[in-house]
């Protein structure tokens, strides 16, 4: 089946560009387990079929699955979401390149281009998203990359995302995006311009909490590129992993639409709760990204993040009193998690660096599972009464 992207994303998760005829038949893409094939004389090497080179029946499968969700010309799937995003700087900086980075980056991403871009000999100028008026001053010659973020972790804001693609052209930069947070149910970055999609498939493409996996989108040519440097780096993903996401994909626009309206309602009963002193959700109008978000995303996402009155000691007696979502760090799975990023994602920043970012030490991110949201309300409910009375000195 050829991308048709009059096809919605329903059909495209299930179906994406499956191969016809079926092997034997299957409607399940089979998980071939052989590391090795044999070969054609006059193969280029790294077209050779061998599992490290990411060229397995398997892989290509899933590699056009991950394709058709995000409308590119190809894909790559990778050992974890972070060898995405390493493994796609690799394919594009040189000793001596800068890059643009989101000042707002997942914790993971930020500590590797804190800790290891100088090793590399690259240098890196975090800018803040939200001010398209300071980017040209950060700009050097030798700046190559901008990478950034759909939705920002933990507070869910929104970039300009046009304006982002728009500069970097204008720039002759290559943009990096982590689409993690939006999936391509949300927002799809190639057609706004964008020219590398990442994600940590851990979360919302397996959506399952049971396998670690990322992937990179994007042009044949630049994915071509990727896939070699991943060759050299040695980052493929595992069979078993690979057939149980491409299973995980074919419920994502479902998932997805469930965790997005979880979220929304969520979001609104948290901001008219009198115990609370922050909701942050771009589905709220008072979100300082609201309106754009509005016009450029399908849906506003299943992360939140909130912070309550009586600081830290309350926020540890909400975390104790939920009942259904569980205190874990990660997202994206059927299941709502809540965690404390300045504990988790965002532990390896400074104090100061996350006071800057407004990571505060008593914030809640919340991931909305698929559960009821009745459900999920009434237990964000309870725990509020129970946070808000101190617990006897
Ligand atoms: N990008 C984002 C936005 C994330 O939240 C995470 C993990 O939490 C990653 C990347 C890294 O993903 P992985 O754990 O699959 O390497």
């Amino acid at each position: 089946m050829q991308p048709d992207h009059e096809l919605t994303i329903e059909t495209v998760a299930v179906h994406g560009d499956e191969r016809r005829p079926r092997p034997e038949g299957s409607l399940v893409f089979p998980i071939y387990q052989g590391t090795v094939y044999a070969v054609e004389p006059g193969t280029d090497y790294h077209d050779i079929r061998y599992h490290r080179l990411s060229t397995t029946p398997s892989q290509l499968d899933l590699h056009a699955r991950l394709a058709a969700l995000e409308g590119g010309e190809a894909a790559v799937a990778t050992a974890s979401g972070m060898a995405a995003i390493t493994t796609s700087l690799l394919s594009l900086l040189r000793a001596g390149d800068h890059l643009l980075a989101s000042d707002c980056l997942y914790g993971g991403t930020h500590d590797f281009l804190t800790e290891h871009a100088e090793e590399l000999g690259w240098s890196c100028g975090f800018v803040d998203t939200q001010r398209p008026e300071t980017w040209a001053a950060a700009v050097t010659p030798s700046t190559r990359v901008f990478l950034l973020e759909t939705i920002s972790n933990p507070l869910v804001r929104v970039p300009r995302l046009p304006d982002v693609a728009a500069f970097a052209r204008t720039h002759g930069l290559v943009t990096v995006i982590d689409s993690t947070f939006a999936t391509p149910v949300n927002f799809r970055p190639l057609a706004a311009g964008f020219d590398l999609v990442c994600h940590s498939a851990t979360k919302y493409l397996n959506g399952h909490s049971d396998l670690v996996a990322g992937c990179v989108i994007g042009s044949a040519e630049r994915i071509d590129r990727v896939r070699t440097t991943l060759n050299h780096y040695g980052g493929s993903l595992d069979p078993h992993a690979g057939y149980m996401l491409a299973r995980g994909l074919r419920t994502l626009a479902l998932r997805v639409a469930a965790q997005n309206a979880n979220a929304a309602a969520l979001a609104r009963a948290l901001d008219e709760h009198p115990r609370v002193r922050q909701v942050n959700h771009p589905s709220l109008p008072a979100h300082p990204d609201h309106a754009h978000a509005a016009e450029l995303l399908s849906g506003f996402g299943g992360m939140l993040s909130l912070r309550l009155h009586g600081g830290a000691a309350a926020t540890q007696r909400l975390l104790d009193a939920l009942t259904i979502p569980t205190v874990a760090p990660s997202l994206g799975g059927v299941e709502s998690l809540v965690t404390l990023p300045a504990q988790t994602s965002h532990a390896g920043m400074s104090p100061e660096e996350r006071e800057r970012m407004g990571v505060t030490d008593d914030l809640v991110r919340v991931s909305c599972g698929i559960e009821g949201t009745e459900d999920l309300i009434a237990d964000f409910a309870q725990a509020l009464e129970v946070a808000s009375v101190p617990a006897a000195a």
